[in-house]
């Protein structure tokens, strides 16, 4: 079964093929121009949406070496995300489907980073139900139970910045361009995680607050910047790895609570910021040292992808779970509805 995945929910156009849960294409357009401007202009990412949008679905399909017409269906991204990004994908979607005479399947994005990890690929083992994922993205930061693939209870989340601001926040801080989360793991990775503390929240056991620690980071940066004015430079890869160091420690200190509290010990992560090289890690290494079993996806399944739609899309083409024509577009939508 052919599944032709669309995501256009924020500031990457992608479309992918999947034959029966297996990548055959997954093209990624990522938006530059929002650099310029530390970080996603709406506007501007719907406009370039709708420039990228033919030529990365044109290319999916040729990459992945088969006709238009062999598609059963077609999966986009239903929300959540910006309205005007989203209102790209959904239109194209729908038209298509009506050009093919093929179903439409409307996908939960965030239901979506998660269910990447059930993509058939070799590097990847499939978490087994029930188990808990910490999904860390630009946007979300929560603990899910993931008792079946389109059963998902929130057992935690931020009550204010997300851990993909956190970093972010914390890289412009430094004068680092949008997105910085990838340029701190990567100076961190030379610096020395102990070199300076920062002061972790007290919220609930499962959820999370890392305005406080953006402040913190600030206040730091600030005081020392007034005393050396060379302190960022001199220091960038310690400032890194320390920062680094803190929001990893909150992440587990968390996923330790949740283990705790609801005996699961399969651990998943999923989102943006499962990228990130310390937080794969320090989960590997809870494995030997916790016994859990943990579930870190292909480095390409982690940011934004439409290969994550598709295998969505697919699971849901299995249960007959199908949408219409009148499916809208929405910009809130939780991990645990439709
Ligand atoms: P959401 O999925 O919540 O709607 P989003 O789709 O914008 O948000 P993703 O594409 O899943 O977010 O993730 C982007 C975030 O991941 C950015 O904040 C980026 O800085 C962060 N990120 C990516 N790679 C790394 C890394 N190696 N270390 C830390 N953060 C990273
Ligand atoms: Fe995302």
């Amino acid at each position: 079964i052919y599944i032709l995945g669309i995501e256009s929910s924020c500031d990457d156009t992608s479309a992918s093929v999947l034959r029966n849960g297996k990548v055959l294409s997954n093209v990624v357009a990522n938006q530059e121009i929002h650099t310029a401007y530390g970080g996603v202009v709406p506007e501007l990412a719907s406009r370039a949406h709708q420039q990228n949008i033919i030529p990365v679905v044109q290319q999916a399909i040729q990459r992945a070496n088969i006709d238009k017409k062999e598609l059963k269906a077609i999966a986009f991204t239903r929300g959540p995300g910006l309205m005007g990004s989203l209102l790209v994908g959904t239109s194209f979607a729908k038209s298509l489907s009506m050009g093919l005479g093929i179903p439409l399947i409307a996908v939960n994005h965030m239901q979506a980073h998660i269910l990447a990890h059930f993509i058939d690929e070799k590097e990847q083992k499939k978490p087994p139900f029930p188990f808990l994922c910490l999904t860390i993205s630009g946007g979300h930061t929560q603990i899910v139970k993931v008792s079946n693939y389109f059963e998902m209870e929130v057992l935690g989340e931020t009550m204010d910045d997300a851990v993909g601001e956190a970093f972010d926040k914390s890289a412009k801080i430094l004068g680092l361009p949008y997105p910085g989360g990838p340029l701190i793991d990567k100076y961190a990775q030379l610096g020395n995680p102990k070199t300076y503390k920062f002061t972790k929240p007290k919220v609930g056991d499962m959820d999370f607050s890392f305005s406080g620690l953006k402040t913190g980071i600030l206040r730091f940066i600030q005081k020392n910047v007034q005393q050396n004015s060379n302190f960022i430079e001199e220091n960038l890869n310690d400032i890194c790895a320390s920062i680094q160091h803190t929001i990893v420690e909150i992440l587990m200190d968390k996923l330790k609570n949740s283990v705790k509290i609801t005996g699961i010990k399969h651990i998943a992560i999923a989102g943006g910021v499962s990228a990130n090289s310390e937080i794969r890690k320090v989960l590997k290494e809870a494995e030997k040292r916790r016994g859990w079993s943990t579930y870190i996806p292909k480095f390409e399944y982690t940011t934004d992808n439409a290969a994550m739609i598709g295998i969505t899309g697919y699971l849901a083409y299995l249960e007959n779970n199908f949408s219409n024509i009148n499916t809208s577009a929405t910009a809130r939508l939780k991990v645990d509805s439709k």
